[in-house]
């Protein structure tokens, strides 16, 4: 089990809501949060995250709280929790937000109209990975839901 501890992560108020920021430097691979599985929701909402493509859940917090980025410093791993780890994809210094990419669990994203994360490759609005490139869909490799994999 690789369980975080309570002070790897802390939640903070800001402009977005309830937001994750690391509490310590993280290298790249290592597991940031470890989202499980509170109950499957019958549709998709602005929290529920996809396991399927007709699976819907909610997950426990910090994991919950994790905002989406465009150029995101996590990427999502299916776990034995019935949900996702987050994985660095860099290094993370401490005291900086976690972010991943919503369009790397969601096929069809509803949850950003408009996208605020200020990364210089913004895609302005979020769709889902149905709509996103190949190359965007390279970038991250493993680190995209199992059902959404080739
Ligand atoms: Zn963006």
């Amino acid at each position: 089990m690789n369980l975080q501890t309570l002070t790897d992560v802390e939640v903070k108020l800001t402009h977005k809501g309830r937001s994750v920021f690391a509490n310590r430097s993280f290298s790249k691979g290592e597991t940031v949060v470890t989202g499980r599985r509170i109950m499957p929701v019958p549709e998709r909402t602005n929290h529920s995250l996809q396991m399927d493509f007709d699976l819907h859940i909610e997950i426990d917090e910090p994991a919950q709280l994790i905002n989406h980025s465009c150029s995101p410093n996590t990427g999502v791993r299916n776990n034995e929790f019935g949900a996702y780890d987050f994985i660095a994809l860099v290094d993370i210094p401490s005291g900086c937000e976690i972010t991943f990419d919503y369009e790397t669990t969601e096929y069809i994203s509803i949850a950003i109209p408009e996208c605020g994360c200020g990364s210089s490759n913004c895609r302005l609005k979020t769709r889902g990975f149905k709509f996103l490139s190949t190359d965007i869909r390279e970038k991250y490799g493993e680190f995209i839901a199992d059902y959404l994999k080739p």
